[in-house]
């Protein structure tokens, strides 16, 4: 394995890393799997990093492009023996241009970093996902990421402008415009949001600005025993003038472990709801919480919003609600899937049954106000009761009407999943999509694409597997090439649980 790290050395000028520690450092993200990397290659500039693909391509060597490494199912998990081009370090903001509406950043840009170099602009970048002190623009395109705000702003694809890339053809190229609006064919860009580095490693990401409102307020109202959270949503969804920006939901479990000093002041109350108002000044969010008191009445819920004068205080909270668990509760699967607002109830109690009928403890909080509900199940990952639950709680979704990950991406963890949710065709187009991005399946293999029978592998789920059909760092693509890339990439192990 090591032979070809002297070629890759003299074909590029960046560093490459090889220390133990640095590649166990790479070798995981947020999810339980780890894997083996045989390098790291920080490039210097994009020529580095046509240098880099047309070298494993050359290989045939994985390459798995790395942001913050917090995903969390697999996304950004080398295969072993795959090369892992870093990018944390390209985190320059090259151009803010507010009165344009737009900011360009490196692919490693640190969301808390591009947030404060926008605010005293006014402005911001919507997407605020839980991990924001750590996570990356470039990790935001590759999974679609979103968090609380996203009720009112959406995902990450609506807020990039354009990407400039490199395929894994070796060749550059940019998605998207400058151009405040667009209607150019089926939207390339949109297909590589998402895309997980399977297609394209990003070298620069021009992102959309919004305007930050003047006052923002974080509330906290307890939910009253036997109120239906689905209708509390869609009332609060569809109520006029409440400038409601996140509509969030943590049960009772997730609400004890958060509540203590720090955190929220409630411990011992039952779920909540956790909201956000926004308001251009005092008179009009006064007037805002009045018709957000008066929604909450209606759909059953008569306790009074506790108010935070700084709502971002309260997505620390909320944002610390994956770490918490991960101390004190311990190892879990983290599930994430949306369904249609008049379903929510019928996914809870589905969640309820499987969580029962596997005698497992759960923990669920999630986005309430667009139906991203993240159930945490108190089970090894690793164990078949793990890849029972998984696929009880994915069906469960689908049978709603609704998708198996609401803002997550879909990893090594869910592929075996993915056609259920876009039919044969739909798997068939992205099949020859990627083939076109990258002929050679050296991008990321293991990840999105489930393994094709037609090329003779198996969908059945290896014993032990967390999730049937799901086989880390398998072949993705059905091609003789992606054949013998991906017999060279063997698949990340599971590792243990994390404390
Ligand atoms: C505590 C915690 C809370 C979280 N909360 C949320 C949440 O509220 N909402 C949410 O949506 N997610 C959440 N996540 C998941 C995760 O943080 C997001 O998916 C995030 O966008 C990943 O960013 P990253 O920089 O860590 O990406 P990485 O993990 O490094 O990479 C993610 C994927 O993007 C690809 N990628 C990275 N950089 C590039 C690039 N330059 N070009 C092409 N592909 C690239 C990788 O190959 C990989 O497939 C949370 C995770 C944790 C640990």
């Amino acid at each position: 394995v090591g032979s070809s790290l002297p070629s890759l050395e003299a074909a590029v000028r960046g560093r490459v890393v090889t220390s133990a520690s640095e590649l166990a450092r790479v070798g995981r993200d947020g999810s339980h799997l780890v894997g083996r990397p045989r390098a790291a290659v920080v490039p210097l500039d994009v020529d580095d990093v046509v240098a880099i693909v047309r070298w494993a391509r050359r290989r045939r060597v994985p390459l798995v492009a790395r942001g913050g490494g917090t995903s969390l199912d697999g996304e950004s998990v080398p295969a072993d023996g795959a090369v892992v081009v870093d990018l944390a370090a390209w985190n320059r903001i090259v151009e803010v241009r507010p009165e344009e509406g737009w900011a360009r950043v490196g692919p490693g840009t640190v969301n808390r970093d591009l947030q404060a170099r926008l605010e005293p602009y006014g402005a911001f970048f919507p997407p605020n996902p839980g991990s924001w002190r750590s996570s990356t623009v470039g990790g935001h395109v590759g999974t679609n990421a979103s968090g609380p705000r996203s009720f009112r702003y959406g995902p990450t694809r609506s807020w990039i402008r354009s990407v400039e890339l490199v395929l894994g053809t070796g060749e550059r190229t940019q998605w998207g415009s400058l151009a405040p609006k667009r209607s150019v064919g089926p939207d390339l860009l949109s297909l590589f949001v998402g895309s997980e580095g399977t297609l394209g490693i990003a070298t620069e990401v021009t992102v959309r600005l919004a305007p930050l409102p003047e006052v923002r307020r974080g509330l906290v109202v307890p939910v009253p025993p036997g109120a239906r959270l689905g209708r509390v949503a869609r009332t609060l969804a569809i109520a006029r003038g409440t400038g409601l920006s996140a509509i969030e939901y943590l049960d009772a479990r997730c609400a004890a472990e958060l509540s203590g000093p720090g955190g929220l002041d409630r411990a011992g109350v039952g779920p909540v709801l956790l909201l956000e108002l926004e308001a251009d000044g005092p008179a009009e969010a006064a007037a805002r919480l009045e018709r957000i008191r008066g929604a909450l009445r209606a759909a059953g819920v008569d306790r009074d919003p506790e108010i935070h004068e700084d709502a971002d205080a309260l997505w620390t909270v909320r944002g610390r609600a994956s770490v918490v668990l991960d101390e004190r509760v311990g190892a879990r699967i983290r599930e994430d899937v949306a369904v249609p607002l008049d379903r929510v109830d019928r996914l809870l109690r589905a969640v309820d049954r499987i969580a029962a009928a596997e005698t497992v403890p759960v923990y669920l909080f999630g986005h309430l106000g667009e139906g991203n509900l993240h159930p945490n199940f108190v089970v090894a990952p690793e164990s078949g009761r793990a890849g029972r639950i998984r696929s009880a709680l994915l069906r469960a979704a689908l049978s709603l009407g609704g998708t198996i990950s609401g803002e997550h991406g879909i990893g090594a963890l869910k592929r075996g999943f993915l056609a259920r949710e876009i039919g044969r065709p739909g798997l068939a187009v992205l099949r020859a999509m990627k083939r076109a991005c990258d002929p050679d399946a050296i991008l990321n293999p293991g990840k999105l694409y489930p393994p094709d029978r037609r090329a003779g592998r198996s969908s059945r789920s290896p014993s032990g597997s967390a999730t049937p059909g799901a086989r880390p760092g398998a072949p993705t693509v059905a091609s003789r090439r992606s054949e013998r890339a991906s017999r060279r990439a063997r698949s990340p192990r599971r590792r243990g649980a994390r404390p």
